[in-house]
């Protein structure tokens, strides 16, 4: 266990106990503990939620400029600290330190947006004959972030300094397999002046979920995670009339026409699908191609996908690092299993797992990208969410086909175009079923847009001018300044 964990997880500003269950972190890229935890009993976790509602009534009095100076001053804290940070969240997640240290420079830019939209006012106000209205937007109360493994630190930034920054407290629940960049933001929140008790990280897996979703004292359910999970939690949620939002699975569609710029479509496509080992919600895992194009494409992909260094994901040089966890990657191998056995499709490169890791990660959860050629819509390759480095390649002939084959799946998350004709980018992105889209890239996501998807794959949305709908409600207020307009006889 590294030094700043340990503290991480003595941390006087988290709820825990000594008694209650031992969670095992392990690190995915050598197979062996790093480091343990435990979870919070239902006591803990009730006087957590006191505490969160108690601070969350001052918290929610203090003035923007308070709220936006604290977030400029945890992005000054998290600039001195991105090589730890991402350390942290490589040591948990097994991404490429490459990529974790992406995500920590998009965490300061997170910060630094909320701390200017906090400024913006969004109260409107109303002349009446006899009065005046005005209609302001208040706090939702004491609310609830539930996060999953994959993008962990990214996760509690979305959620939990969007809620904090609207006057809310937060418990978030980090997937048990990722918590340690959520504990260092907690830590980094407080340092930079957040009252103790807004924002509170709590340990452990559903149950501890299970015990914010149903307490009275929340009023709002964020949830990252599977789409199975999320309906349950959507319906759990419902029965106390909570407001969700939910980010949930997707298989989404990446189109590739005759007419693409083939280079910028193979980096696409690779980004759409090797990034992360895969294990990306968005990710354009059925790759349409239009057939005139497909030889071409598939070879420029091969070429390019042999060249990935699988390794070591400490390693500034690694391009794939490991699966995030044992269950992952034998789900992962599984389905390249079942699409072997697919009836046409062909499996043309790698799923398997690499036979030249050095030795100190020889025990990693490590595969090769896969890639199947020859799918057809209906393959279980191409139908369900497999959330790991497994592309179908699929082959189209006219527009109107595509469209109609891309929106024939029960998600919606995210969907990509690469054509060279803008006005059939556009054409074909505006009919597809997505909540987030692109035209010549894919899987961007800066701050300032909204985030989420239709369909199974979810309901809200997070960031950019969403984000004040999510995390607060209107409060109308008319104000009479005359007598009182009263039918009745006196
Ligand atoms: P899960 O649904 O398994 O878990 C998500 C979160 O829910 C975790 O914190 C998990 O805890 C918790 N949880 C587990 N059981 C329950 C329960 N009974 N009640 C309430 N919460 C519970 O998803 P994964 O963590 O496996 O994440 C992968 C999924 O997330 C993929 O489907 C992916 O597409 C989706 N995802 C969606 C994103 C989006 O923006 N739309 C972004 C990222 C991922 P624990 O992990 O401790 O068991």
């Amino acid at each position: 266990m590294t030094k700043l964990l340990r503290s991480l997880l003595q941390s006087k500003h988290r709820c825990h106990s000594s008694t209650s269950p031992l969670f095992t972190l392990i690190n995915p890229a050598n197979a062996t503990p790093h480091s343990h935890y435990h979870a919070p009993t239902p006591d803990d976790l009730s006087h957590a939620l006191e505490l969160s509602s108690a601070s969350q009534k001052q918290w929610s009095k203090s003035s923007p400029t308070q709220r936006s100076t604290i977030l400029r001053r945890a992005a000054d804290i998290l600039s001195q600290n991105v090589q730890h940070v991402s350390r942290l969240e490589t040591m948990d997640t097994g991404r490429p330190i490459r990529e974790t240290e992406f995500d920590v420079l998009e965490g300061i830019e997170c910060l630094h947006y909320y701390s200017g939209q906090i400024l913006q006012s969004h109260d409107l106000l109303y002349n009446h004959p006899t009065g005046q209205a005005y209609v302001k937007r208040v706090p939702m109360g004491t609310t609830c972030g539930i996060g999953a493994w994959n993008y962990p630190f990214q996760g509690v930034l979305w959620k939990g300094v969007a809620s904090v920054v609207y006057g809310n407290s937060m418990m978030y629940k980090p997937s048990e397999f990722t918590p340690s960049t959520a504990l260092w933001m907690e830590e980094c929140l407080v340092e930079a002046g957040l009252p103790e008790g807004v924002f509170q990280v709590v340990l452990g897996g559903g149950e501890t979920a299970q015990h914010l979703i149903h307490s009275p004292k929340i009023s709002k359910v964020s949830f990252t995670g599977s789409v199975s999970t999320g309906l349950r939690v959507y319906q759990q949620a419902a029965a106390s009339m909570k407001k969700v939002t939910m980010e949930l699975g997707g298989k989404s569609p990446l189109i590739i026409f005759n007419d693409a710029h083939l280079d910028n479509a193979v980096c696409g496509a690779m980004m759409a699908n090797w990034y992360s080992s895969g294990q990306v919600c968005s990710n354009g895992t059925r790759v349409f191609v239009q057939e005139d194009v497909m030889d071409e494409f598939v070879q420029r992909l091969l070429e390019r996908t042999k060249k990935l260094r699988i390794g070591d994901p400490m390693d500034t040089e690694t391009d794939i690092g490991p699966m995030v966890h044992k269950l992952q990657y034998d789900k992962v191998l599984d389905y390249i299993h079942i699409g072997m056995k697919e009836d046409r499709a062909t499996l043309l490169y790698g799923g398997k797992r690499p036979n030249n890791l050095p030795s100190h990660i020889q025990n990693g959860y490590n595969l090769q990208p896969a890639i199947f050629t020859n799918c057809t819509d209906e393959m279980t390759i191409a139908k369900e969410e497999i959330f790991g480095m497994v592309m179908s390649i699929l082959s189209f002939k006219s527009e109107q086909e595509v469209i109609e084959r891309a929106n024939n799946t029960e998600f919606g998350l995210a969907a990509g175009v690469f054509t060279q004709d803008i006005q059939r980018g556009q054409r074909v992105i505006d009919s597809l079923d997505a909540g987030a889209a692109w035209i010549n890239n894919y899987n961007l996501a800066p701050i300032y847009l909204p985030w989420g998807g239709c369909k199974l794959s979810g309901i809200g949305r997070e960031n950019g001018v969403a984000s004040v709908e999510e995390w607060t409600q209107w409060k109308s207020v008319y104000c009479e300044m005359g007598d009182v307009d009263c039918p009745y006889p006196k």
